[in-house]
């Protein structure tokens, strides 16, 4: 590991490399207490992995330059950007429900923000996750392997095609450098951006440390830098920290929501892992539902199932309850007094199950709310779990089905691609009958083109990436870029691509991903 000499001068925050970047190191000039300045270490004869012309199109940078040799050395870590001011950020948290400590950037180290061309102009934070040791690895050895970032960097784009809150993926690069795991394993860098990096752990960190100035350094400048709403809020007498609990619990119920309709499994949400800003982070061994099973765990290592699929939506609140409690310091002012910081949590119980219902409804096509909409979504996915139908085939099929009724409403074989997906016609029957009789007033084509932009028909299922995964092995990296194309735009047909739109083959279920990455 090598450490900056923190006498050395500070490189000036607004600065032009040959990539045309502008550098607004925001987060770096905070004071030392927040992070360690240093340098990625070098990885020998790095390559190209995959690389999103979107997500660089996103940032504004120039395309024909993430073709360059400098961006392949810049983006592994090898060389550091002119303007960059590199450091590794210090963040505590909750691991599995327990107090885990410190913990940090371990591996991820933190190059800057660059001033995007997105009007209203904002910044984006780059990120290189597994760049080398820093002083937060705790005997780790800052590196990620190949199959792991495979995974981060198509599911932070698929996530994003999917119209859901997440960081997004710029490019992955390799190298034949070797890592150990519970196997010998390659090297590999994920350029990772966000608006912001910051986690519900950063606040535990300071607050558990009873470091409260810092507590409150950080917390006004996440507030001044992304919620400056929260400033000028009159609600919880005027306090600014509840108000951002209030935002913070706001979004993250969206984003759970989004998760739970779409049938995305975190994995691993402990508090470090949760984005301030209600972005899906961290991607480890998450998966997309195959089978419809409530109680799906997607995550090996993760044996009790607390991050199981149905438990994500109170986890999620648990989690926000463990921010409410770093925050206490500065919401409430009066000693014992936890009042401001419950009413500032109260907003997730009722906006999860809102936005829940709103993404069901836009599921079934039901583009005007009416109270018989809950019965259907209720029977539908009691269905679902008893049969254990194929969440995202079923949902597509669905659609297509109200898209062909729109067209030839008397036709008899409509719904047959839909009923063969049940074992149990009967019970399928009964409940297109319901659904039917409900959908009776709406607009079919309207509910259908609805239906069709909601439920996609490519997600990153867990044996696909596998394939990509073992064909990157081979040094093949086209697979990863047919599926970054379909999972761009999970929404489109792409002829041509229905096997992988299909149902997972036989092996797909003896796939084991842990936290190991
Ligand atoms: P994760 O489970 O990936 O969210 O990581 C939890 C914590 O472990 C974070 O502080 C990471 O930076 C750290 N960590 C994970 N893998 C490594 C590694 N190979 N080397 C150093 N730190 C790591
Ligand atoms: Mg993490």
């Amino acid at each position: 590991m090598k450490t900056m000499n923190p006498l050395a001068p500070i490189p000036p925050s607004t600065t032009e490399t040959s990539a045309n970047l502008h550098w607004h190191n925001s987060f770096a000039h905070l004071q030392n207490d927040f992070f360690t300045r240093l340098v990625p270490s070098t990885l020998p004869s790095p390559y190209w992995v995959g690389r999103s012309l979107q997500a660089a199109q996103s940032l504004g940078l120039d395309t024909a330059w993430l073709a360059s040799d400098e961006a392949l050395q810049a983006l592994t870590g090898n060389l550091v950007l002119p303007g960059s001011e590199p450091l590794a950020s210090v963040y505590s948290g909750h691991q599995f429900g327990v107090w885990a400590g410190q913990l940090g950037d371990g591996r991820a180290i933190l190059l800057g923000e660059i001033q995007t061309s997105a009007q209203p102009l904002r910044t984006q934070e780059i990120q290189l996750k597994g760049a080398g040791r820093t002083p937060y690895s705790r005997g780790g050895d800052g590196r990620a392997v190949l199959r792991s970032s495979i995974r981060e960097f198509l599911c932070s784009e698929a996530m994003h095609g999917l119209g859901i809150p997440t960081t997004r993926a710029l490019c992955v690069t390799g190298s034949d450098a070797v890592v150990r795991r519970e196997a010998l394993e390659t090297a590999a860098v994920v350029t990772r951006s966000a608006p912001s990096f910051i986690r519900f752990g950063h606040f535990e960190h300071f607050s558990y440390n009873d470091q409260h100035t810092q507590l409150q350094t950080l917390t006004d400048y996440v507030i001044d830098r992304h919620y400056p709403a929260c400033r000028d809020s009159t609600k919880f007498n005027g306090n600014p920290y509840a108000a951002l609990l209030e935002a913070v619990s706001e979004r993250t119920a969206h984003m759970v929501a989004q998760w739970q309709a779409v049938g995305f499994c975190h994995g691993v949400m402990n508090t470090d892992n949760m984005s301030i800003l209600g972005l899906t982070i961290d991607y480890g061994p998450f998966q997309f539902l195959d089978g419809f099973n409530p109680a799906h765990i997607c995550n090996h290592s993760d044996s009790q199932g607390r991050y199981a699929y149905n438990k994500q939506p109170n986890v999620a609140y648990w989690n926000l309850f463990c921010l409410g409690q770093a925050l206490l310091p500065l919401i409430s002012t009066t000693e014992g007094d936890q009042e401001l910081t419950l009413a500032a949590l109260e907003s997730y119980k009722t906006v999860f199950p809102s936005a829940m219902e709103a993404r069901m409804r836009a599921k079934l096509g039901l583009t005007a709310p009416q109270p018989p909409d809950r019965a259907v979504i209720e029977s539908i996915l009691q269905l679902l779990s008893t049969t254990h139908v194929d969440y995202t085939i079923f949902w597509r099929r669905l659609s297509n089905y109200m898209a062909q009724m729109a067209h030839a409403p008397t036709n008899a074989a409509n719904a047959e691609p839909l009923r063969d997906l049940f074992l149990d016609r009967a019970a399928f029957d009964a409940w297109l009958l319901q659904y039917s009789e409900h959908i009776n007033a709406v607009d079919m084509a309207q509910a259908a083109d609805l239906m069709l932009k909601t439920n996609p028909k490519f997600v990153l299922r867990n044996h696909l990436g596998e394939q990509a995964i073992r064909a990157a092995h081979l040094k093949d990296f086209s697979e990863i870029d047919r599926l970054l194309k379909l999972l761009e735009s999970p929404f489109d047909e792409h002829p041509g691509f229905e096997a992988y739109a299909d149902f997972p083959p036989d092996w797909a279920s003896g796939i084991e991903i842990s936290c190991s990455s």
